[in-house]
């Protein structure tokens, strides 16, 4: 893999920087953290604006090079990052790109890259987080239409969302890998009903969702009947293997802010701190790199990731974790203080390991996958 810059490269970069000096500075105040509403509105707007400068397909139909660097320079400018635009631009906008029927791209691919609809995840259930196979919200045809009665649970922005990627059981005799359907679900429609949960760190982020007989057109299934676990191994595979790669360059920079504070605060004399930094600076430079092999392979194999997402998630999101235990330990007793800088990032890296499937799962597929060991009983 050729890791040097084009010229044409270069431009890139020196436009996307100059434009982004440009804009920043104009950029309103950031909402609260708990101010959905507000954030869903800025992270919109922030969407809107890279779409009207012509950069908001990036992340789906630019260059693998071209895109890590407009990771890079969105990051060390300070630019802010998906937001609520998470779902519909990292997992659900690329499956339907890859999975959809050009009617359905159409459709909802335009208004997820202008930022006009925000999309959510529901696919956990009470019963159904790693097992997600055995997912029971049933889907029952009647005309033109599923009928859709079950519960969901963790759907991270549910209360902003205008659709949901939402899986259901389309067959229950089937195999249970056999019968399930992907489908959009559009959030409005009667029988919808979303119950915001709270994080340990005080923010509503995600939601139960209760779905009491929902009307979802037969139209909005991406993928057959009944072939809807493929279609998930697709957003799984977006999920994990590019979703977070935005995030790694967001790790160095804290990385190189927590050793800039420990100098100031005299921590930096601290040998046992200072080697803690330095293996997680290397250890972030290498998941940089695994970064740029994942999503050039992914270019190669036709755009969609391949199984090498989750030795991707499995570290990243244990260097996370390290990463923000270290910003504890130069915070001192700060790190007690929720709205010292950090802090409420430290209790959210907690999540990591266990979002977009757990460890232990990523193990596994490794295990299974990449090492070809047996199947675990
Ligand atoms: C911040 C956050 C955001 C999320 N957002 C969404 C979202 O938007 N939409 C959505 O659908 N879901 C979302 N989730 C849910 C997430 O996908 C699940 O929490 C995750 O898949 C684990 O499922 P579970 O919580 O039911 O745990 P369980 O599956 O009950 O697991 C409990 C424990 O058992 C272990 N375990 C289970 N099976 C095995 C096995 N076969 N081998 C070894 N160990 C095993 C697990 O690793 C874990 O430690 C989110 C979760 C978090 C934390």
């Amino acid at each position: 893999m050729d890791l040097t810059y084009t010229e044409e490269e270069e431009d890139f970069r020196a436009r996307l920087r100059g434009w982004l000096a440009g804009v920043l500075p104009a950029l309103p105040p950031k909402p609260a953290p708990d101010d959905w509403p507000g954030r869903r509105a800025y992270d919109a707007g922030w969407q809107r604006a890279l779409h009207d400068a012509g950069y908001a397909g990036v992340h789906w139909d630019a260059s693998p090079t071209l895109r890590l660097i407009f990771l890079e320079e969105t990051e060390r400018a300070g630019a802010p990052y998906v937001g609520a635009n998470f779902v519909g631009l990292l997992h659900a906008g690329p499956t339907i790109a890859a999975e959809g029927t050009p009617q359905q791209r159409e459709r909802w691919l335009p208004p997820i890259l202008r930022g006009d609809e925000i999309w959510c995840q529901g696919f956990s259930e009470p019963d159904a987080g790693s097992d997600l196979a055995s997912l029971r919200t049933r889907a029952v045809r009647d005309g033109d239409a599923y009928v859709v009665t079950g519960s969901k649970i963790w759907t991270s922005h549910a209360e902003v969302a205008d659709w949901c990627e939402l899986l259901v059981r389309t067959d229950p005799q089937a195999p249970r890998h056999r019968g399930i359907s992907w489908l959009a679900m559009p959030m409005d429609a009667p029988g919808v009903t979303v119950r915001p949960l709270r994080t340990l760190a005080g923010s509503a982020e995600f939601a139960e969702m209760f779905l009491d007989e929902v009307r979802v057109p037969v139209a909005n299934r991406v993928g057959a009947e009944n072939d809807g676990w493929r279609v998930t191994m697709v957003t799984l595979s977006f999920e994990r293997g590019t979703a977070f790669v935005g995030e790694v360059v967001a790790c160095r920079r804290v990385l190189a802010e927590l050793a800039h504070r420990a100098r100031r605060s005299g921590r930096w004399d601290d040998p046992v701190l200072r080697r803690r930094l330095g293996r997680l600076s290397a250890e972030f430079a290498a998941l940089w790199r695994l970064t740029q092999w994942n999503v050039s392979e992914a270019q190669g194999a036709g755009g969609v990731p391949g199984v090498g997402g989750s030795v991707f998630k499995l570290r990243y999101s244990q260097a996370r974790q390290e990463l923000y235990e270290a910003a504890a330990q130069v915070l001192g007793a700060q790190a007690l203080v929720l709205d010292e800088p950090w802090v409420a990032d430290r209790l959210s890296s907690l999540s990591y390991t266990i979002a977009a499937g757990t460890s232990q799962i990523q193990q596994n597929i490794v295990a299974e996958r990449i090492l070809g060991l047996p199947k675990g009983g």
